[in-house]
């Protein structure tokens, strides 16, 4: 059975009684035991998924109408889900189990959705290869010798391998779209606050958002229209609803302005990379777009201003893990003092990346260096924020490659963690930014491994968004 379904062909293949959802399942489920020791893009697995298969089975005979009755989601090991572990891709919280859920899985439950199991990433996030786990790398399903991205590589490598028509990761500066964009799928990072992120574990709080992995945006909106809205649980959730969600029918290109970031096509670019996308700009405008070389020059400190802040706000997120109110506790000594203790918990709980990250969040923090470097750091966040608002005022959507470079072969660069960032360099300023953005698969270079192209969208036009995308997909090839 081909287990490579969008949501829709699913739910058509059901109501039209050509498999059940139990058949579809014990699929997936068989496709997972066979391929997954190897590729590793689950820490867990929903031990249940069966018995809630033959549910959802039984609900489709009584008639129900809800959106995604019976489709199967994977989820990032950083959001919770009742009952099952919660780790972060960390030794940390490798048996934690959360008494809470997150509210976008509330909601993705109340449409029908059924967890297949949570997926590897790299540490707390931190990362942009799945090598940092705790758990062991993930590969990239297209060639095993390649990383998936990251931090959500378990979610890319999910849906690349067919074990899960989607899945949900988490984008702090580029983790959903770039493992999207190396895995050959489609990877959505909503507006800042279109999402809650109660239940997702915090990073760098200002830039988080929950976003979806799928083979198509249509997915993408299905289930984002299933978890938006105000939540009292998070108090930078937003109440307004994109307009057109997914109308999809109504959207065409003719005439819409594309903004090409050239900064994000320079010599530094990988020069495939760059002629993927600009054989896609090309079709773009055969089909009506119209596209033009944009400047944002502060893009250059892009990079910059996100490895001062995202570690700023993580060093104080990840204070709670001590030990005592979260996190592993080693000690069989009685009469340890507290200090002891939290040293002893977070040298043996927290991976070197995750040290790393601290250790700069408090250095930019601290009293002495908290002007030069994290208040400088937020002055030209907003600039660069500035720049992209008057960008809008002429061109609907911006491009640039997901990724200025091709997906790195496993172990490549593990060690070189400064080059790790600066491959970041086309994510970050959407996240800095608040913005919509999405990454679809553009094409394939000499080696077969896949490229993305990153469409960037004013704040709450991610109806439009989507359906750009979409149209891209479908119609632009
Ligand atoms: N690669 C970036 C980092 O390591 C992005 C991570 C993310 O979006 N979670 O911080």
């Amino acid at each position: 059975m081909n287990t490579f379904l969008s949501y829709k062909e699913l739910t058509n293949s059901i109501k039209q009684k050509k498999i059940s959802f139990k058949e579809y399942y014990e699929t997936l489920q068989q496709k997972i035991i066979s391929n997954d020791k190897e590729i590793n893009s689950f820490i867990t697995v929903n031990e249940k998924v069966l018995d809630q298969a033959s549910e959802a089975d039984i609900r489709i005979a009584n008639g129900t109408n809800r959106l995604l009755e019976g489709m199967p989601l994977a989820v990032k090991d950083n959001i919770a889900v009742y009952d099952m572990k919660l780790t972060c891709g960390s030794k940390m919280l490798e048996n934690f189990t959360p008494p809470y859920q997150a509210t976008v899985i509330d909601r993705l439950q109340n449409a029908g959705i059924i967890f297949t199991g949570k997926t590897n990433m790299d540490e707390f996030a931190m990362g942009s290869t799945t090598e940092t786990s705790h758990f062991g790398v993930t590969k990239n399903p297209v060639n095993h010798n390649f990383v998936p991205g990251g931090s959500s590589g378990g979610s890319a490598a999910a849906v690349a391998a067919g074990f899960s028509p989607a899945a949900l990761g988490s984008d702090t500066g580029g983790s959903v779209r770039q493992p999207a964009s190396f895995c050959g799928i489609v990877g959505y990072k909503p507006t800042y606050g279109l999402l809650s992120r109660y239940g997702l574990t915090a990073f760098g709080s200002s830039l988080d958002q929950i976003g979806t992995l799928s083979l198509n945006c249509e997915d993408a909106a299905l289930l984002t229209a299933s978890m938006l809205g105000l939540d009292s649980k998070d108090s930078t959730s937003s109440s307004i609803v994109p307009e057109n969600f997914y109308n999809f029918q109504s959207i065409t290109i003719k005439g819409k302005k594309f903004g090409i970031i050239a900064e994000t096509m320079s010599e530094h670019t990988d020069p495939q990379v760059k002629s993927i996308i600009n054989a896609k700009i090309k079709e773009i405008e055969k089909h009506g777009g119209i596209a033009e070389v944009v400047s944002i020059p502060e893009l250059e400190y892009g990079v910059s201003i996100y490895y001062i802040i995202a570690p700023a706000e993580a060093s104080s997120n990840l204070s709670r893990f001590d030990g005592i109110r979260y996190g592993l506790q080693n000690n069989t000594d009685k009469n340890i003092d507290v200090k002891t203790l939290v040293t002893k918990t977070r040298t043996e709980g927290f991976g070197s990346e995750v040290k790393r990250r601290i250790i700069t969040g408090n250095f930019v923090l601290s009293s002495g260096y908290y002007d030069a470097y994290y208040k400088k750091a937020q002055k030209a966040r907003i600039l660069l924020s500035d720049k992209f608002k008057s960008l809008f005022n002429t061109y609907d959507f911006l491009i640039t490659p997901t990724s200025p470079v091709l997906p790195f072969k496993l172990g490549e660069n593990i060690d070189d963690p400064l080059k790790l960032y600066t491959a970041d360099l086309c994510t970050i300023p959407v996240n800095l930014s608040g913005l919509p953005a999405i990454s679809i698969p553009a094409g394939v270079s000499k080696e077969g491994l896949p490229v993305g192209m990153q469409i960037i969208a004013p704040s709450f036009k991610d109806g439009k968004l989507l359906g750009i995308g979409e149209y891209i997909l479908r119609e632009v090839k």
